[in-house]
């Protein structure tokens, strides 16, 4: 099982279908179960969408720390 750092690092590749099948196949059971995870996957297959293509310093700083915090308060919450 992927870790929520382990989508973090590669939704990039997700979303540009460059993962391999059984990576994707992990990813996606993170997902399926991660709430955190899919609200970020959801805001990069928004920002894909408008901007065409996304590359790694698209991802503004300050949400990957609105990110770390989002995982933080929902493992507390377990
Ligand atoms: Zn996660």
């Amino acid at each position: 099982m992927l870790t929520c750092a382990d989508v973090v690092r590669l939704i990039t590749d997700y979303t540009e279908g460059r993962l391999t099948p059984a990576e994707r196949r992990r990813f996606e059971e993170h997902i399926s179960i991660c709430p955190p995870c899919r609200s970020f996957l959801d805001q990069m297959r928004k920002t894909v969408e408008r901007l065409g293509e996304l590359r790694e310093e698209d991802v503004p700083p300050a949400m990957e720390q609105h990110l770390l915090d989002a995982f933080r308060d929902w493992s507390r919450n377990e």
